[in-house]
């Protein structure tokens, strides 16, 4: 199971002034794997749906600042959540959803772009990187992308070379999280054609 890096937890509950007062006074009711928002409350997008459940059920046993939080949100619909597939995103479902729309662009892209099309698709990615809702993700992003060297801007020149970028990409965040890279030269066949064998026709 994909997991928030702990180094990202201890930033959010280790932080400076105010917020880290309050969160401290939170953190042992926290879960392992429990990501804060800026305002000191769990970030649902940026956890895993096993720690999400984790923090529910403490909410339950003990009525902590925390607890409390978890358990308005979960209660505060009318409607009783008896399908879980209409639940809020976790960082897992947000990820393989924000996935197949990044490698989908890519698709998309046209073999020979223009200046024009080339800079919105920089817009885009920059936009993108300051706004992917699980925080801590979008932050590790950013930094790959705007590494020093200048190796991992986005490739933009060509459909092949986007795509390729792209698949290097989602492999930097694969190799992150302990899983198994894969290979680029098969992005193609993945998100645009269809694998050779058939099996998409
Ligand atoms: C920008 C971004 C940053 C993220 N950062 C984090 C993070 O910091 N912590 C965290 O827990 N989660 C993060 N995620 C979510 C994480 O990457 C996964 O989406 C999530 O863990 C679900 O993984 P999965 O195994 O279902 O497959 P996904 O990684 O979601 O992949 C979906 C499908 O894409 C295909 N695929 C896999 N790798 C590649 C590739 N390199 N090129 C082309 N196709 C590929 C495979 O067919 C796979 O089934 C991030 C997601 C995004 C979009």
């Amino acid at each position: 199971m994909a997991e928030i890096k702990p180094e990202q937890i201890d930033t959010t509950l280790h932080g400076s002034g105010k917020k880290k007062k309050d969160q401290d006074s939170h953190a042992s009711t926290i879960p392992k794997g429990v990501v804060l928002d800026e305002e000191g409350k769990p970030c649902r997008l940026c956890t895993s749906v096993a720690s999400w459940k984790a923090l529910t059920k403490r909410a339950k046993e003990s009525p902590s600042p925390v607890a409390n939080t978890a358990t308005t949100s979960a209660t505060s619909t009318s409607q009783p959540l008896h399908n879980t597939n209409e639940c809020p995103p976790d960082v897992e479902a947000l990820g393989r959803s924000t996935w197949t729309l990044l490698h989908s662009l890519t698709a998309a892209y046209p073999k020979h772009p223009t200046q024009e099309k080339q800079n919105e698709m920089r817009s885009f990615l920059t936009l993108f990187s300051r706004l992917y809702p699980c925080w801590v993700c979008a932050d590790d992003f950013r930094i790959w992308m705007n590494e020093p060297s200048g190796q991992n801007q986005p490739r933009l020149s060509s459909r092949q070379d986007f795509g390729t970028w792209m698949c290097e990409a989602h492999n930097a965040v694969n190799r992150k999280l302990g899983k198994k890279e894969f290979d680029c030269k098969f992005w193609e066949e993945r998100w645009r054609t269809g694998w050779k064998d058939g099996r998409c026709d």
